[in-house]
């Protein structure tokens, strides 16, 4: 291999981007992150961050600062279509993913890796098949960067998975989502558990399905000023019908029905204007190692799809790259199937049985989203009933 810069790039600064560039660099790997934008950027996102994703941040020592842009949510209140509701307990962050985006980008510098942003990666560079380094777009100026290999993380339909031609021509399970920041939200206090408790409400209503919408207290003072996430998403597996309801035109609808919605909406001012994203679901094809290329996070579409922490699975798949790229650098393999065989013994990714399971419960769950009366009897079940909301979420 001619000119080689660097060990490793990442495309893509995002979780799953930087949470590999920050577990690289400390096991001492010469790294180079890039990505397009200039950051702090905003992403669509819920601002949910789980436990999952919350022990890799702590592993590579930057917990505390995540206490510090973060509210700490412990219950989510559960609303449908009827109005019923049910609290349940639930724990995750509320972090920006401005805030935390950042956050992850300068962990990973902390470690030893460099950051290139506002730079974009325009193409593969290749010799004999094998991915050995990255053309890039910078300040208007074209060039390229060599390296022993290189890691896709540039997020959902990423165009590395296209340009390495990974991405299959297959029916995606896809969702497409907004959200938006509001402050002067009403976060009913006599449902507010303790001092510095708060909860997230999650609604099921017909104007959203198959969909559920959120509001979701983010950032630092979240629960003091009202400040928080809403948002929706829609499951678009099936394609979006030609004069379908927007997912904005299906937020003033929702906004319209439920009661217990515009109530805390009432007054609250939405202080950014809302942002559109889209997520792919694991499926038992998605390819993820090519000669000299690993993918992680949504460029892999990891993300299990009864499951909303994205950030969860994209930071496995990040420390697992991570694995799989050093041992690569110390065999001096760099060959496909050396990655594959290498990143499935480190994935904790389940098998294409429990994969194929997951897309039929998710068919099931879709349904039930269909059916009104039937997720307001879940909501029903699952009041006052600690263990079945236990069981469902664990599952
Ligand atoms: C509506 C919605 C709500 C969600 N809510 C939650 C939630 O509450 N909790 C949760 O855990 N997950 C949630 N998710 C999922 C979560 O947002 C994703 O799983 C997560 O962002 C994946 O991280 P990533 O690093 O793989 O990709 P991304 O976060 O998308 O990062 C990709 C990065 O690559 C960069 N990039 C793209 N192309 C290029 C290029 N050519 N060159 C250089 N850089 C490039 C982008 O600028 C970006 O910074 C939600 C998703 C949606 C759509």
């Amino acid at each position: 291999m001619k000119g080689i810069e660097r060990d490793v790039i990442v495309i893509g600064a995002g979780p799953a981007g930087s949470i590999c560039a920050a577990y690289l660099a400390k096991a001492g790997v010469d790294v180079l992150l890039i990505d397009k934008e200039v950051f702090p950027r905003d992403k669509t996102c819920g601002d949910m961050i789980t436990a999952g994703m919350a022990k890799h941040i702590t592993t590579l020592e930057a917990a505390d600062k995540l206490d510090r842009i973060s509210v700490f949510v412990n219950h989510l209140l559960l609303v449908s279509d009827c109005g019923n509701e049910a609290l349940i307990p639930f724990e995750c962050y509320g972090t920006k993913r401005r805030e935390l985006d950042a956050l992850l980008t300068e962990t990973a510098m902390s470690w030893g890796a460099e950051f290139r942003q506002g730079c974009r990666a325009t193409g593969l560079i290749r010799e004999r098949g094998r991915v050995c380094g990255v053309k890039i777009l910078e300040g208007g100026v074209e060039s390229e960067l060599r390296c022993r290999m290189v890691v896709g993380a540039d997020g959902a339909f990423s165009f590395t998975a296209k340009e390495a031609g990974m991405m299959k021509e297959e029916p995606w399970a896809m969702s497409i989502g907004i959200s938006a920041y509001f402050e002067g939200v009403h976060l009913d206090r006599s449902i507010a558990i303790g001092q510095y408790s708060a909860y997230g409400a999650v609604f099921f209503d017909r104007a959203l399905a198959p969909g559920y919408a959120w509001v979701l207290p983010s950032g630092d003072g979240g629960v003091l000023h009202g400040h928080c996430n809403v948002g929706l998403v829609i499951d678009y597996t099936d394609g979006i019908r030609e004069g379908a309801p927007t997912p904005e035109e299906r937020f003033a609808s929702w906004i319209g029905r439920s009661s217990r919605a515009a109530t805390m909406l009432s007054g609250a001012k939405q202080i950014t204007p809302w942002r559109r994203g889209k997520q792919t679901y694991i499926t038992q094809n998605t390819p993820r190692t090519a000669d000299g290329l690993i993918l992680i996070g949504d460029a892999a579409s990891v993300m299990l799809p009864l499951k909303g922490d994205g950030l969860s699975a994209a930071a496995d798949s990040a420390r697992a790259a991570a694995d799989t790229v050093w041992e690569a650098l110390k065999q001096e393999d760099f060959s496909g199937l050396f990655l594959h065989r290498t990143l499935a013994g480190h994935s904790s990714q389940p098998d294409p049985a429990a994969v194929k399971d997951q897309l039929k419960r998710r068919r099931l769950i879709r349904e039930s989203l269909m059916d009104p009366a039937g997720t307001d009897r879940a909501v029903q079940r699952l009041r006052g009933n600690e263990a079945l909301a236990k069981k469902l979420l664990e599952d």
